[in-house]
């Protein structure tokens, strides 16, 4: 596979602003499938804001952005901005797994039809199918058994699980993670690392906004700091994290 081939996010001079306020500043930005990119900085550095964009929740007002061989958007040579098309968004949204800090789960559905809900509804499986395929996936994350409780009866860790079982089930060829464990209470974080974990090591290409450094150093491949809408540092997780920059350090003192 040519090195162009195997990335799956390719970002080179990504801008964003919301008004006048410029909220990324020139992201430049790679993960190659079966990379685990985890991205930490301060509260408005722009790290929810690229994520965004990564699925097109966010359109780009200039620089380049291809994530899994869709341009999502570009800057023409005269200057003007061009956005992706021709495609299909829902349907490209479909290979990119996003789990958020909020779970979003259906209230007044259990976790199965839950997970269920989108494949009878964007991938059209029958409702059988739906039922099959969403039993697997709760099996993935170890809910088998709690498939017919509904959100309120499933702990936070739990609710996270499903929505990550959610994600999974549309077969996403990345999966985006915006701060999953920062709503938990402390005891139930480690459940949904691990979880986060064991999809890593079955080689899903994951992007992981979280400042849970230790599971950057355990599962990550490259950790980048955030800082004020650019990229201040990206590194492996171990040399990031001894990193003598008087910013990045004093962050993740912080942190730690
Ligand atoms: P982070 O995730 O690093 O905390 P965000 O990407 O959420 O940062 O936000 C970066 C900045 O952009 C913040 O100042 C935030 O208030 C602003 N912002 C984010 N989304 C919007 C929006 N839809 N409209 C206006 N401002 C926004
Ligand atoms: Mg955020």
């Amino acid at each position: 596979m040519s090195e162009s081939n195997s990335l799956l996010v390719q970002a080179k001079g990504v801008r964003k602003s919301f008004g006048t306020h410029e909220v990324l500043k020139g992201i430049d930005f790679q993960v190659h499938k079966g990379e685990v990119s985890v991205i930490v900085g301060p509260s408005g550095s722009g790290k929810s804001t690229f994520l965004r964009a990564m699925n097109g929740l966010e359109l780009i007002d200039a620089g380049s952005l291809i994530v899994d061989g869709e341009q999502v958007g570009y800057s023409l040579s005269d200057g003007r901005y061009r956005e992706w098309g021709d495609g299909d968004w829902a349907k490209f949204r479909s290979r990119i797994g996003m789990v958020f800090q909020r779970f979003n789960l259906y209230a007044h559905f259990d976790a199965l039809e839950n997970v269920a809900a989108s494949l009878i509804h964007v991938k059209k499986l029958s409702k059988a199918k739906a039922r099959e395929r969403a039993r697997e996936q709760l099996d993935r994350v170890g809910l088998a058994d709690h498939s017919h409780k509904r959100p309120h009866q499933l702990s936070g860790g739990q609710q996270q699980r499903v929505a990550i079982a959610r994600a999974l089930a549309m077969d996403p060829d990345l999966m985006l993670f915006d701060e999953p464990t920062s709503a938990l209470d402390p005891e139930l974080v480690d459940e949904v690392l691990e979880t986060m974990k064991a999809l890593a090591e079955g080689g899903m290409t994951m992007v992981v906004v979280t400042h849970e450094v230790g599971f950057a150093r355990e599962v990550g491949d490259s950790l980048a700091f955030f800082d004020e809408g650019i990229v201040m540092e990206k590194d492996e997780p171990e040399l990031l994290l001894k990193t003598e920059n008087p910013r990045v350090r004093s962050f993740l003192d912080r942190v730690r």
